[in-house]
């Protein structure tokens, strides 16, 4: 087997590989080629999160699983509190052929997911992006989103206000102007990514308006929620996978109070494929729930491991 170390990540799969991963993978899902398996994940006291997910692709002979979670006391040791490694198999004979690093793949494949979303279901016209959420993974999201649409400014807000600037130092260089803006101002967005780690809803029904497309990222696991139940309510939902979303995506919220149904959800992938039509009108709020699949994991990773091998780069190991 090959193991690809997180170090050479950054130069072996691009934004735009993991675009075209995440894409492939989801259309792959739509047409019953691929499936993700049930996601396992554990509490493991003071904050620690730990799970598998994984999961099928027969169309892109994928067989794999990532593991990884939350480690909140990481920063002090220095090192980032996400880690994640995903390991992939021959599917016909079980036998491991690869273990990739995962943390750079994790965020690469989660902002590609917001960023298809926003693609294929923000109006054509979108120009003002609002972000909420500033941490690791909203500098990732707001590149991705750049590359899909010509923005004219971004705006952002987060609980913890000293986080913008990093957020803003990204838009710099990116060319788009920066501001921090109260809620309430989420109304002059256009797309408003959501990227938190939140308990509880930030994002109220009264901070979006009409035709404003959702890309809801933080919400994967029970018990998170970004979004207030009745906004959930309004939309029109996608989602990666339905099955995530109503358990532990931002639907599970709308789901237990008996104001959606598993039946309202509509899969991007099939969007992609040609099988919905996507938005319907230029009032509609549309809702990307993006759960995150094992599936997209074993996609970018198995790309790494192309290029790898390509490149000659990696270390073969015999188990
Ligand atoms: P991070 O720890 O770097 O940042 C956390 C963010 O959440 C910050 O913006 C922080 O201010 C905000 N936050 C914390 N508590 C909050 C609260 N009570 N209310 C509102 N905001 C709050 O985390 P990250 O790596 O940027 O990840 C953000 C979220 O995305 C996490 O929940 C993570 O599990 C999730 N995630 C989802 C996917 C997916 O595929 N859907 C993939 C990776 C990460």
């Amino acid at each position: 087997m090959l193991i690809v170390p997180e170090a050479l990540i950054a130069d072996l799969v691009s934004a735009q590989d993991a675009y075209d991963a995440v894409a492939a993978t989801f259309a792959a899902m739509a047409r019953d080629q691929a499936y993700n398996f049930p996601v396992v994940r554990e509490a493991l006291g003071e904050g620690r999160q730990y799970g598998f997910k994984s999961g099928l692709d027969r169309a892109g002979g994928m067989l794999g699983v990532k593991a990884g979670g939350y480690f909140p006391g990481n920063m002090a040791r220095g090192i980032t509190n996400h880690q994640s490694t995903v390991y992939l198999f021959d599917p016909d004979s079980g036998r491991p052929t690869a273990m990739v690093g995962g943390n750079l793949l994790t965020a690469l494949r989660t902002a590609a997911a917001s960023a298809l979303s926003i693609d294929r279901l923000a109006r054509r016209e979108a120009r003002v992006l609002g972000m909420v959420g500033a941490g690791h993974q909203a500098g990732f999201q707001l590149r991705a989103a750049a590359r899909v649409r010509q923005w004219d400014r971004v705006i952002g807000w987060n609980l913890h206000p000293e986080m913008l600037p990093k957020l803003a130092e990204v838009a710099a260089e990116l060319g788009l102007p920066f501001e921090a803006v109260p809620l309430e101002r989420m109304a002059e967005a256009d797309a408003i990514i959501t990227i938190t780690s939140s308990p509880a809803a930030s994002l109220m029904a009264g901070h979006v308006r009409a035709g404003t497309h959702l890309a809801c990222m933080g919400t994967d696991t029970k018990g998170k929620q970004e979004v207030e139940t009745a906004l959930v309510a309004k939309a029109r939902l996608f989602t990666d996978e339905v099955a995530q979303s109503v358990t532990i995506g931002e639907a599970q919220h709308a789901m237990a109070a008996g104001l959606v149904a598993a039946g309202d959800i509509t899969p991007l992938g099939a969007v992609l494929t040609g099988a919905d039509a996507g938005r319907r009108s230029a009032e509609e709020i549309t809702l990307f729930d993006g759960t995150g699949v094992g599936l997209q994991d074993l996609a970018v990773a198995a790309v790494a491991v192309a290029r790898a091998r390509e490149r000659g780069l990696g270390i073969e190991v015999a188990l």
